[in-house]
């Protein structure tokens, strides 16, 4: 992580003028990870239906889904928004009135829409969704935060081009709820406005169908010669990854409503991870603002389920050519998600848990759990459930027991190092 770039920037502000607790929205791709993002801290979750949405290769709800994922977040006291933010061609519109009644009537919140006329569709059919103005629609000047207002939208989801000052100025303007991306994967187009996947395989961003072109590899060709030294790494044209687990006073200072971690195709163990770093980050300004520390392991476990460069995107300064990744530095997150804690047992100390990639004795692994929980332990005997010793837990969703140093809970998660 960039580490020293984001802490040298200034606070914008030494005054605080609102401690309004700001929504911490996160993405789940699947119902299981909706579990996770909301057991884990999530005040609301986005999630993509079967149409309409900008992730066409998530594993989109069902409506019998949403229902099942709205019940389990009104336990918790969470909210379920759905995406519907495609740029609808004429024939995408057929049936538009009829799938957002049934959002409506699942119980989902509210849509996050980009075209008007899903927009105004969904005001008129169903007025019980709310409709927050998706990101696509590169909103970056409170005249047109204004204007969306006007229009009847309680929020407005900000492009993630726009600078602190600017949301300020929104805030200090426009009496309205503004989201923000704080967390994940940027373009390095102007997001939402880029057509490289279309040009290069016939897969329309802007329908969820995005091949992210912008990361793969690429000779360099001048005069149809190739201008690459021997050796010389291929190029890319990738963005740093968004993280502003280092600002969260100066986002909550500025006014900003929802808190947004992108990546709905993100595994549970990266939203897990991500969410409970900013959900302590969070209350912990909250509960005591101007004794507000960031503790350094937030930082780091943001690093272990990262596997790209991090940056504060725009909010301080437009990134410059070291804000973007030009050689293949994309790997793999140091850690890797090994199991989730289905059961307890506090009389024997064991756990039972569920593979979901191969451990065997020996290994280093990290139990952790909602609210900063963890512990690092070696593993001892894996077993069956039956008792019988195995060499390794090798096969996925398989139910294995473990003896844990600490006790643990369900939906904790054990993850394993990699390097
Ligand atoms: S190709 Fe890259 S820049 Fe373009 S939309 Fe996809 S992720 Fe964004």
């Amino acid at each position: 992580m960039s580490q020293s770039l984001i802490q040298d920037q200034p606070r914008m502000s030494g005054k605080r003028q609102r401690l309004t607790k700001p929504e911490l929205l996160a993405p789940a791709g699947s119902l299981e990870k909706l579990k996770f993002a909301v057991h884990y801290g999530a005040d609301a979750v986005y999630i993509g239906g079967q149409k309409y949405g900008l992730r066409s290769n998530a594993d989109n709800f069902s409506f019998e889904e949403m229902r099942e994922g709205v019940q389990f977040a009104a336990k918790y006291g969470a909210k379920v928004f759905v995406a519907t933010n495609i740029y609808a061609h004429q024939e995408d519109l057929d049936g538009v009135e009829e799938y957002l009644k049934q959002l409506e009537d699942a119980g989902i919140a509210a849509i996050i829409a980009a075209d008007p006329a899903i927009v105004e569709t969904a005001q008129r059919v169903a007025p019980k969704l709310e409709v927050h103005l998706s990101t696509q629609q590169s909103t970056m000047n409170w005249q047109a935060v204004q204007f969306w207002k006007e229009e009847g939208l309680p929020r407005v989801v900000l492009a993630r081009e726009t600078t602190m000052e600017e949301i300020r100025e929104m805030k200090s303007r426009v009496d309205i709820e503004l989201e923000v991306f704080i967390h994940g994967a940027m373009c390095s187009s102007v997001s939402g406005r880029c057509v490289l996947s279309n040009h290069f395989t016939d897969r329309d961003s802007n329908r969820g169908g995005c091949c992210q072109s912008c990361r793969w590899k690429y000779d360099l060709h001048a005069d149809e010669q190739s201008v690459m030294e021997p050796g010389q790494n291929p190029f890319t044209m990738s963005s740093k990854d968004l993280c502003m687990i280092q600002h969260i006073p100066d986002l909550i200072e500025a006014g900003v409503d929802s808190f947004k971690i992108e990546g709905r195709m993100k595994s549970i163990h990266y939203v897990a991870s991500v969410v409970n770093v900013y959900r302590q980050a969070i209350d912990a300004y909250m509960a005591d603002p101007e004794g507000y520390q960031l503790r350094p392991e937030w930082v780091e476990d943001i690093g272990k389920a990262a596997n790209r460069p991090l940056n504060t995107g725009f909010f301080y300064a437009v990134p410059g050519a070291e804000e973007h990744i030009y050689e293949a530095e994309e790997k793999p997150a140091p850690y890797d998600f090994a199991a989730i804690v289905t059961d307890y047992d506090e009389t024997t100390g064991i756990a039972t848990v569920q593979q979901r990639s191969p451990f065997r004795p020996g290994m280093q692994v990290e139990f952790f759990g909602p609210g900063g929980r963890q512990f690092v332990q070696q593993l001892g005997e894996i077993t069956d459930a039956a008792g019988n010793p195995l060499e390794a837990a090798r096969h996925p969703l398989q139910k294995v027991l473990v003896k844990t140093d600490h006790p643990v809970s369900p939906l904790d998660l054990m993850r394993k190092r990699l390097s």
